[in-house]
């Protein structure tokens, strides 16, 4: 038996921006705030929005992004696509966390649309996230999917959770890599990739 939820169970994105935004009411009215007040009176509903937009890769099927161009290719050299940029939300604070994303790999018969690896940082992205696990759920993505020889992925971040609380440390960023296949038996290999980003 598959565990489909029932129809009746499903939402529509009206409903769940609907609930979300009385969430939101809720809380401008716990911190202290008029929710009818002129400038905020349509404040929860474009909160909302904003957050559903903003988290829409748990709607997104990063395989099946991919597999819409994936094509033949002979080469077997390094494929680098550097500096992707992405939004998140760091799952601690649900503040964002936001910065780069560089993607390396080595091609074993099929490469993949270049404008797709941005759009699998996204998937993964928008959804309330950890750095680390962006990193490897990118990198572990494209190496599957792809059926790539190697994939290496290397995430530059700002958090506004260090930012804006707490340590408050300004100017400090956060490098995370992760790698597979070649990559991971190559120090030359990861070298030549973090030679060609600059990390
Ligand atoms: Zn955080």
């Amino acid at each position: 038996m598959i565990n489909q939820p029932a129809m009746d169970k499903i939402q529509s994105s009206d409903d769940v921006i609907n609930q979300i935004a009385s969430h939101f009411e809720s809380i401008i009215k716990l911190l202290g705030e008029d929710p009818s007040r002129e400038g905020l009176e349509k404040t929860p509903v474009r909160a909302a929005k904003a957050l559903f937009y903003a988290t829409q890769g748990y709607r997104q099927d990063a395989s099946e992004i991919m597999r819409q161009a994936i094509f033949e290719h002979a080469g077997s050299r390094m494929v680098i696509v550097k500096d992707i940029e992405f939004y998140s939300f760091c799952e601690h604070h649900i503040l964002p966390f936001f910065g780069r994303v560089s993607i390396g790999y080595i091609p074993d018969g099929k490469m993949i649309g270049l404008s797709k690896l941005a759009r699998v940082v996204d998937a993964f992205a928008r959804r309330l996230q950890v750095q680390e696990r962006l990193t490897a759920e990118v990198c572990r993505e494209i190496y599957e999917t792809l059926g790539a020889r190697g994939v290496i992925v290397t995430c530059n971040a700002q958090h506004l959770c260090m930012k804006m609380r707490g340590v408050e440390k300004q100017d400090s960023s956060t490098t995370t890599v992760d790698y597979l296949g070649a990559f991971a038996e190559d120090a030359d290999l990861r070298n030549q990739f973090f030679e060609s980003v600059k990390l």
